[in-house]
Protein backbone atom coordinates (compact mmCIF):
# COMPACT_ATOMS: atom_id res chain seq x y z
CA UNK A 1 0.00 0.00 0.00
CA UNK A 2 2.66 2.23 0.76
CA UNK A 3 4.75 1.67 -2.06
CA UNK A 4 1.40 2.19 -4.48
CA UNK A 5 0.99 5.89 -2.75
CA UNK A 6 4.88 6.61 -3.23
CA UNK A 7 4.39 5.72 -6.49
CA UNK A 8 0.84 8.05 -7.29
CA UNK A 9 2.84 10.68 -5.46
CA UNK A 10 5.39 10.57 -7.79
CA UNK A 11 3.02 10.37 -10.55
CA UNK A 12 1.47 13.44 -9.26
CA UNK A 13 4.49 15.30 -9.31
CA UNK A 14 5.73 14.37 -12.45
CA UNK A 15 2.96 15.40 -14.20
CA UNK A 16 1.83 18.52 -12.75
CA UNK A 17 5.62 19.85 -12.77
CA UNK A 18 5.05 19.80 -16.30
CA UNK A 19 1.54 20.39 -17.10
CA UNK A 20 1.46 23.49 -19.18
CA UNK A 21 3.89 22.21 -21.85
CA UNK A 22 4.12 18.08 -22.64
CA UNK A 23 1.57 16.15 -23.25
CA UNK A 24 -0.52 19.28 -23.04
CA UNK A 25 -4.15 17.64 -24.17
CA UNK A 26 -2.42 16.17 -27.83
CA UNK A 27 -2.27 12.21 -27.36
CA UNK A 28 0.86 10.60 -26.97
CA UNK A 29 1.18 7.81 -29.47
CA UNK A 30 2.43 4.32 -29.21
CA UNK A 31 3.31 3.22 -33.04
CA UNK A 32 3.24 -0.09 -32.91
CA UNK A 33 5.27 -2.10 -35.54
CA UNK A 34 2.55 -5.45 -36.33
CA UNK A 35 -0.84 -6.19 -36.09
CA UNK A 36 -3.59 -5.55 -33.18
CA UNK A 37 -3.53 -8.05 -30.48
CA UNK A 38 0.02 -9.67 -30.89
CA UNK A 39 2.39 -9.37 -28.58
CA UNK A 40 4.05 -5.98 -29.45
CA UNK A 41 0.29 -4.33 -29.17
CA UNK A 42 -0.55 -6.24 -25.85
CA UNK A 43 3.25 -4.57 -24.19
CA UNK A 44 2.05 -1.40 -25.95
CA UNK A 45 -1.38 -1.40 -24.86
CA UNK A 46 -0.71 -2.80 -21.49
CA UNK A 47 2.51 0.28 -21.17
CA UNK A 48 -0.14 2.96 -22.59
CA UNK A 49 -2.42 2.03 -19.23
CA UNK A 50 0.45 2.36 -16.78
CA UNK A 51 2.13 5.35 -18.27
CA UNK A 52 -1.47 7.25 -18.27
CA UNK A 53 -1.40 6.64 -14.89
CA UNK A 54 2.47 7.00 -13.96
CA UNK A 55 2.02 10.47 -15.78
CA UNK A 56 -0.98 11.45 -12.66
CA UNK A 57 -3.76 10.30 -15.17
CA UNK A 58 -4.11 13.54 -17.09
CA UNK A 59 -2.00 12.02 -20.29
CA UNK A 60 -4.38 10.58 -23.13
CA UNK A 61 -2.08 7.42 -24.95
CA UNK A 62 -3.31 5.77 -28.30
CA UNK A 63 -2.20 2.75 -30.09
CA UNK A 64 -1.62 2.95 -33.86
CA UNK A 65 -0.92 -0.39 -34.98
CA UNK A 66 1.31 0.21 -38.34
CA UNK A 67 2.08 -3.33 -39.86
CA UNK A 68 4.47 -4.57 -42.54
CA UNK A 69 7.86 -5.32 -43.97
CA UNK A 70 8.82 -7.08 -39.84
CA UNK A 71 8.80 -3.44 -38.29
CA UNK A 72 10.13 -1.16 -40.90
CA UNK A 73 7.57 0.97 -41.41
CA UNK A 74 6.94 1.83 -38.33
CA UNK A 75 10.05 2.40 -37.51
CA UNK A 76 10.50 4.70 -40.61
CA UNK A 77 7.22 6.68 -39.95
CA UNK A 78 8.86 7.25 -36.29
CA UNK A 79 12.27 8.26 -37.35
CA UNK A 80 10.21 10.86 -39.63
CA UNK A 81 7.50 12.03 -37.78
CA UNK A 82 7.72 15.55 -36.02
CA UNK A 83 10.12 15.51 -32.68
CA UNK A 84 7.50 16.38 -30.06
CA UNK A 85 6.77 13.42 -27.77
CA UNK A 86 3.59 12.97 -29.64
CA UNK A 87 4.48 9.98 -31.66
CA UNK A 88 6.51 7.29 -29.98
CA UNK A 89 7.88 4.07 -31.31
CA UNK A 90 7.36 0.70 -29.04
CA UNK A 91 9.44 -1.83 -31.20
CA UNK A 92 10.89 -5.21 -30.25
CA UNK A 93 14.18 -6.98 -31.42
CA UNK A 94 13.63 -5.94 -35.01
CA UNK A 95 14.80 -2.51 -34.23
CA UNK A 96 18.38 -4.45 -34.75
CA UNK A 97 17.92 -6.99 -36.68
CA UNK A 98 15.94 -5.21 -40.16
CA UNK A 99 19.83 -3.57 -41.16
CA UNK A 100 21.17 -6.93 -41.62
CA UNK A 101 18.11 -7.98 -43.25
CA UNK A 102 16.70 -5.30 -45.40
CA UNK A 103 19.65 -3.26 -48.16
CA UNK A 104 17.62 0.18 -48.50
CA UNK A 105 15.96 0.56 -44.93
CA UNK A 106 14.87 4.35 -44.69
CA UNK A 107 16.44 4.74 -40.93
CA UNK A 108 19.30 4.10 -38.63
CA UNK A 109 18.18 2.51 -35.58
CA UNK A 110 21.40 4.65 -33.59
CA UNK A 111 21.54 7.60 -35.45
CA UNK A 112 17.38 8.64 -36.61
CA UNK A 113 16.09 7.61 -32.63
CA UNK A 114 16.36 9.50 -28.79
CA UNK A 115 16.32 6.22 -27.04
CA UNK A 116 13.75 5.98 -24.19
CA UNK A 117 14.31 2.75 -22.63
CA UNK A 118 13.94 -0.81 -22.39
CA UNK A 119 11.08 -2.33 -21.16
CA UNK A 120 10.19 -6.29 -20.95
CA UNK A 121 12.64 -9.28 -21.80
CA UNK A 122 10.66 -11.93 -23.67
CA UNK A 123 10.84 -16.04 -24.39
CA UNK A 124 10.07 -17.27 -27.26
CA UNK A 125 8.17 -21.04 -28.02
CA UNK A 126 8.04 -23.16 -31.09
CA UNK A 127 4.65 -24.23 -31.54
CA UNK A 128 2.85 -26.07 -34.30
CA UNK A 129 -0.70 -26.84 -35.14
CA UNK A 130 -2.85 -29.19 -33.26
CA UNK A 131 -2.69 -31.84 -35.91
CA UNK A 132 0.38 -32.23 -36.19
CA UNK A 133 1.35 -35.90 -35.18
CA UNK A 134 4.71 -35.05 -33.41
CA UNK A 135 3.81 -34.52 -29.43
CA UNK A 136 7.69 -33.94 -28.89
CA UNK A 137 10.58 -31.96 -30.02
CA UNK A 138 12.56 -34.76 -31.47
CA UNK A 139 9.22 -36.45 -33.13
CA UNK A 140 8.95 -32.90 -34.48
CA UNK A 141 12.11 -32.45 -35.90
CA UNK A 142 11.98 -35.76 -37.55
CA UNK A 143 8.21 -35.12 -39.26
CA UNK A 144 9.96 -31.51 -40.23
CA UNK A 145 12.69 -33.29 -42.05
CA UNK A 146 10.45 -35.82 -44.29
CA UNK A 147 8.05 -33.26 -44.81
CA UNK A 148 10.33 -31.20 -46.46
CA UNK A 149 9.36 -28.96 -49.06
CA UNK A 150 5.71 -29.51 -47.81
CA UNK A 151 5.50 -27.47 -44.76
CA UNK A 152 4.49 -23.50 -43.96
CA UNK A 153 6.29 -21.86 -41.46
CA UNK A 154 4.74 -18.51 -40.20
CA UNK A 155 5.83 -14.90 -39.34
CA UNK A 156 5.29 -11.66 -39.25
CA UNK A 157 7.69 -10.45 -41.92
CA UNK A 158 11.01 -10.48 -42.25
CA UNK A 159 13.03 -9.10 -39.65
CA UNK A 160 10.31 -10.05 -37.00
CA UNK A 161 11.16 -11.65 -34.31
CA UNK A 162 9.05 -14.90 -35.42
CA UNK A 163 11.13 -15.02 -38.67
CA UNK A 164 14.51 -14.51 -36.98
CA UNK A 165 13.96 -17.21 -35.12
CA UNK A 166 12.56 -19.48 -37.47
CA UNK A 167 15.78 -18.63 -39.75
CA UNK A 168 18.14 -19.35 -36.94
CA UNK A 169 16.09 -22.29 -35.92
CA UNK A 170 16.24 -24.11 -39.53
CA UNK A 171 19.81 -23.16 -40.05
CA UNK A 172 20.78 -24.38 -36.65
CA UNK A 173 19.49 -27.88 -37.73
CA UNK A 174 20.18 -27.73 -41.17
CA UNK A 175 16.74 -27.09 -42.89
CA UNK A 176 17.28 -24.05 -44.45
CA UNK A 177 14.68 -24.89 -47.04
CA UNK A 178 12.71 -27.52 -45.96
CA UNK A 179 9.28 -24.98 -45.61
CA UNK A 180 7.65 -22.23 -47.49
CA UNK A 181 7.22 -18.97 -45.13
CA UNK A 182 3.98 -17.39 -44.73
CA UNK A 183 4.49 -13.62 -43.74
CA UNK A 184 1.92 -11.99 -41.99
CA UNK A 185 0.86 -8.16 -40.66
CA UNK A 186 2.25 -9.82 -36.75
CA UNK A 187 1.53 -13.07 -35.07
CA UNK A 188 -2.05 -12.22 -34.23
CA UNK A 189 -3.12 -13.22 -37.48
CA UNK A 190 -0.41 -15.59 -37.99
CA UNK A 191 -1.67 -17.63 -35.02
CA UNK A 192 -5.19 -17.81 -36.37
CA UNK A 193 -4.07 -19.57 -38.92
CA UNK A 194 -1.97 -21.79 -36.66
CA UNK A 195 -5.08 -22.25 -34.70
CA UNK A 196 -7.14 -23.30 -37.65
CA UNK A 197 -4.19 -25.21 -38.89
CA UNK A 198 -4.00 -22.73 -42.49
CA UNK A 199 -0.12 -22.85 -41.47
CA UNK A 200 1.70 -25.38 -39.71
CA UNK A 201 4.28 -23.76 -36.92
CA UNK A 202 5.48 -20.87 -35.94
CA UNK A 203 8.07 -19.32 -33.04
CA UNK A 204 6.52 -16.51 -30.99
CA UNK A 205 6.47 -15.04 -27.83
CA UNK A 206 5.25 -16.30 -25.12
CA UNK A 207 3.26 -13.55 -24.25
CA UNK A 208 1.40 -14.99 -27.45
CA UNK A 209 1.24 -18.21 -26.96
CA UNK A 210 0.89 -19.15 -23.39
CA UNK A 211 -2.68 -18.90 -23.53
CA UNK A 212 -2.64 -20.78 -26.57
CA UNK A 213 -1.03 -23.92 -25.21
CA UNK A 214 -2.60 -23.74 -22.47
CA UNK A 215 -5.87 -24.19 -23.73
CA UNK A 216 -4.43 -27.00 -26.33
CA UNK A 217 -4.93 -25.24 -29.42
CA UNK A 218 -1.03 -25.06 -30.69
CA UNK A 219 1.44 -28.01 -29.59
CA UNK A 220 4.21 -26.41 -28.13
CA UNK A 221 7.70 -28.46 -29.09
CA UNK A 222 10.61 -26.20 -27.12
CA UNK A 223 11.42 -22.62 -25.29
CA UNK A 224 14.22 -20.49 -27.30
CA UNK A 225 16.37 -19.83 -24.02
CA UNK A 226 19.79 -20.82 -23.50
CA UNK A 227 17.56 -22.23 -19.32
CA UNK A 228 14.45 -23.93 -19.10
CA UNK A 229 11.58 -21.85 -18.16
CA UNK A 230 12.24 -23.41 -14.44
CA UNK A 231 9.86 -20.83 -12.54
CA UNK A 232 6.95 -20.40 -15.30
CA UNK A 233 4.13 -23.21 -14.25
CA UNK A 234 3.13 -23.57 -17.83
CA UNK A 235 6.05 -23.86 -19.73
CA UNK A 236 8.78 -25.68 -16.97
CA UNK A 237 8.72 -28.94 -18.58
CA UNK A 238 9.07 -27.48 -22.15
CA UNK A 239 12.91 -28.49 -23.41
CA UNK A 240 15.05 -25.85 -24.74
CA UNK A 241 16.25 -26.19 -28.26
CA UNK A 242 20.21 -26.08 -26.28
CA UNK A 243 18.50 -29.59 -24.74
CA UNK A 244 17.51 -30.73 -27.61
CA UNK A 245 20.96 -30.78 -29.40
CA UNK A 246 20.96 -27.35 -31.09
CA UNK A 247 24.62 -25.87 -29.06
CA UNK A 248 24.26 -22.40 -28.56
CA UNK A 249 20.82 -21.56 -29.33
CA UNK A 250 19.72 -18.54 -27.01
CA UNK A 251 17.31 -16.37 -28.28
CA UNK A 252 15.26 -13.87 -25.82
CA UNK A 253 12.95 -10.99 -27.55
CA UNK A 254 13.36 -7.51 -25.76
CA UNK A 255 11.02 -4.14 -26.15
CA UNK A 256 12.08 -0.74 -25.73
CA UNK A 257 10.48 2.76 -26.46
CA UNK A 258 11.63 5.28 -28.91
CA UNK A 259 11.20 9.18 -30.02
CA UNK A 260 12.12 10.76 -33.48
CA UNK A 261 15.40 12.57 -33.11
CA UNK A 262 15.55 15.77 -31.95
CA UNK A 263 13.27 15.18 -29.19
CA UNK A 264 13.35 18.39 -26.79
CA UNK A 265 15.86 17.14 -23.70
CA UNK A 266 13.00 17.84 -20.98
CA UNK A 267 10.43 15.93 -22.91
CA UNK A 268 12.50 13.06 -23.34
CA UNK A 269 13.45 13.31 -19.02
CA UNK A 270 9.78 13.00 -18.53
CA UNK A 271 8.61 10.39 -20.86
CA UNK A 272 11.44 8.22 -19.25
CA UNK A 273 10.58 9.33 -15.56
CA UNK A 274 6.87 8.24 -16.40
CA UNK A 275 8.59 4.50 -17.74
CA UNK A 276 10.43 4.10 -15.31
CA UNK A 277 7.15 4.29 -12.90
CA UNK A 278 5.03 2.39 -15.00
CA UNK A 279 7.46 -0.10 -15.11
CA UNK A 280 7.26 -0.18 -11.03
CA UNK A 281 3.45 -0.68 -11.47
CA UNK A 282 2.63 -3.76 -9.66
CA UNK A 283 -0.20 -4.30 -12.09
CA UNK A 284 1.52 -4.06 -15.36
CA UNK A 285 4.01 -5.99 -13.28
CA UNK A 286 1.55 -8.70 -12.87
CA UNK A 287 0.42 -9.15 -16.36
CA UNK A 288 3.53 -9.23 -17.68
CA UNK A 289 4.70 -11.90 -15.44
CA UNK A 290 1.50 -14.31 -16.08
CA UNK A 291 2.54 -14.00 -19.79
CA UNK A 292 6.33 -15.22 -18.78
CA UNK A 293 7.60 -11.84 -19.45
CA UNK A 294 10.24 -10.50 -17.28
CA UNK A 295 9.95 -6.03 -16.27
CA UNK A 296 13.66 -4.90 -17.74
CA UNK A 297 15.71 -3.65 -13.91
CA UNK A 298 15.87 0.47 -13.55
CA UNK A 299 19.00 0.57 -14.82
CA UNK A 300 18.20 -0.56 -18.17
CA UNK A 301 15.33 1.94 -18.58
CA UNK A 302 18.08 4.27 -18.82
CA UNK A 303 18.61 5.56 -22.14
CA UNK A 304 22.09 5.45 -22.66
CA UNK A 305 22.28 1.99 -21.12
CA UNK A 306 19.26 1.00 -24.06
CA UNK A 307 21.66 2.50 -27.11
CA UNK A 308 24.40 0.58 -25.90
CA UNK A 309 22.39 -2.64 -25.76
CA UNK A 310 20.78 -1.98 -28.89
CA UNK A 311 24.03 -1.44 -30.19
CA UNK A 312 25.47 -4.44 -28.94
CA UNK A 313 22.60 -6.40 -30.38
CA UNK A 314 23.32 -5.02 -33.62
CA UNK A 315 26.56 -6.37 -33.97
CA UNK A 316 25.63 -9.73 -32.61
CA UNK A 317 22.57 -10.11 -35.19
CA UNK A 318 24.38 -9.07 -38.31
CA UNK A 319 26.80 -12.40 -38.89
CA UNK A 320 23.50 -14.98 -37.57
CA UNK A 321 21.86 -13.50 -39.76
CA UNK A 322 23.87 -13.45 -42.74
CA UNK A 323 25.15 -17.08 -41.85
CA UNK A 324 21.25 -18.09 -41.54
CA UNK A 325 19.81 -15.42 -43.75
CA UNK A 326 17.93 -14.22 -47.08
CA UNK A 327 17.37 -10.84 -47.75
CA UNK A 328 14.82 -8.24 -48.76
CA UNK A 329 15.06 -4.82 -50.57
N1 LIG B 1 5.60 -11.48 -32.37
C1 LIG B 1 5.79 -10.71 -33.52
C2 LIG B 1 7.09 -10.97 -34.19
O1 LIG B 1 7.23 -12.07 -34.59
C3 LIG B 1 5.16 -9.50 -33.86
C4 LIG B 1 3.88 -9.15 -33.17
O2 LIG B 1 4.00 -8.59 -32.11
O3 LIG B 1 2.80 -9.38 -33.71
O4 LIG B 1 7.91 -10.11 -34.40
Amino acid sequence: MKRLLVLAAAAVSLFSANAQTFPGTKPISFVVPFAAGGPTDRVARDLAEAMRKSMGGGANFVVENVNGAGGTIAATKVAKSAPDGHTLLLHHIGMASAPALYRKLQYKPLDDFEYLGMINEVPMTLIGKPQLVANNYRDFENYIRANAGKLNIAHAGLGSASHLCGLMWQSAINAKDAMTTIPFGGTAPAMNALVGGQVDLMCDQTTNTSGQIEAGRVKVFAVTTAKPLSSNKLLKDVPTLQEMGLKGFDLTIWHGLYAPKGTPPAVLAQINAALKLALKDPEFIKKQEGLGAVVVADKRVEPAMHKAFVASELSKLKPVIEAAGKFAD
